[in-house]
């Protein structure tokens, strides 16, 4: 029983979708654009 407990307590905590990944945010516009964009898909700037 115990083991159990924990095993959902480490699911629920796994399953928070916090800290995953940081927010990338395109420096132009500030929105959040996707990790591998290469570009803002919003204002069309360009990254590296
Ligand atoms: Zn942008």
């Amino acid at each position: 029983m115990g083991k159990e407990i924990f095993d959902s307590i480490d699911r629920f905590f796994g399953e928070e979708p916090m800290n995953k990944h940081e927010d990338r945010r395109c420096p132009n516009c500030r929105r959040i654009i996707p990790e591998d964009a290469r570009y803002c898909p919003y204002c069309q700037k360009k990254f590296w």
